[in-house]
């Protein structure tokens, strides 16, 4: 079995595994691992490489993802913590399958009884104590998790409203895992275009009312993505209105989508200058709008 986990087909044209594909990745690899013995173990760079060794012969108790990572706990008090960042990928394959990627792209391999657990290519994989979990970064700093049944919308709201982030468009303000995890570009986008919120507004320009709808749009797109009962009451994965769509129409009026890199990371950013209009005071949108060559 090889994890149906083409990040192309979850996310348009984007390789950045947000947090709906971590919860999707977690709940493909569970079956394999957990209340499994690790039979083998082992990683290799590059990169930092954990000694996998300290758990062959514990069994695995949990698989779960938060925010962007992947925690993997152990009964001997250990748990491995993944983040694929842009090109890392989880897989899960039968004894003898052969795989489609080269093994020298493995980070970590673990054998089960039933199956093997793949990570190729994620930066980070390393080894922690579980009892440290909470107090290691980034864990430590994690906002609610957006997917968690128990999010805690309250607290988002409070971390986002944080004097730091004040002067922080709410483009980049939006993907701070520390205000909650789980946003990426692709939810970033569709949750602002969906609110109606131009991304380059400032945090300390948007009343409390818009905020809060934010977090709770961020939520239910998170969650439909998932196949989690939502607030938009959508079914299936949410239609992409704005993401990689820059010099299309919009979907809802068809104005044509502007883009342009937004934040330290430089991610791009689309946006409906109908739909989201440019608000007395706030940050003007940089560069001009030349429409993308795009079949009409
Ligand atoms: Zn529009």
């Amino acid at each position: 079995m090889v994890i149906a986990g083409s990040l192309t087909a979850l996310a348009g044209n984007s390789t950045m595994p947000e947090g709906d594909a971590l919860f999707r990745f977690a709940a493909k690899i569970r079956p394999a691992l957990e209340g499994q013995v690790i039979r083998s173990a082992r990683s290799h760079g590059p990169g930092p490489v954990p000694r996998v060794d300290r758990i062959v012969g514990a069994t695995c108790t949990s698989v779960r993802s938060q925010g962007k990572n992947m925690l993997i706990s152990f009964d001997n008090g250990l748990a491995l913590r993944g983040h694929l960042r842009m090109y890392g990928t989880w897989k899960v394959y039968q004894p003898g399958d052969s795989w489609d990627r080269a093994e020298s792209q493995a980070r970590l391999v673990l054998q089960t009884d039933i199956a093997i657990v793949v990570n190729f290519s994620a930066p980070v994989i390393e080894l922690i104590e579980e009892r440290a979990l909470p107090y290691h970064e980034p864990i430590a700093r994690l906002g609610p998790n957006l997917l968690d049944d128990d999010f805690d919308a309250g607290e988002a709201f409070r971390r986002l409203r944080s004097p730091g982030l004040a002067r922080t468009t709410i483009g980049d303000a939006i993907m701070d895992q520390r205000v909650m995890a789980g946003v990426g570009n692709i939810w970033k986008n569709e949750t602002l275009f969906h609110c109606g919120i131009n991304p380059w507004r400032r945090v300390g320009e948007l009343d409390d009312d818009l905020i809060r709808a934010m977090i709770e749009k961020a939520r239910a797109l998170l969650r439909a993505s998932v196949g989690k009962p939502n607030s938009l009451n959508l079914r299936r994965r949410p239609t992409m209105y704005v993401y990689m769509r820059g010099g299309q129409p919009c979907r809802r009026c068809h104005t044509l989508l502007r883009t342009a890199p937004q934040g330290i990371d430089i991610r791009h950013t689309a946006w409906c200058p109908s739909c989201q209009p440019v608000t007395d005071g706030q940050l003007e949108p940089p560069g001009r709008f030349r429409p993308a060559r795009h079949p009409s």
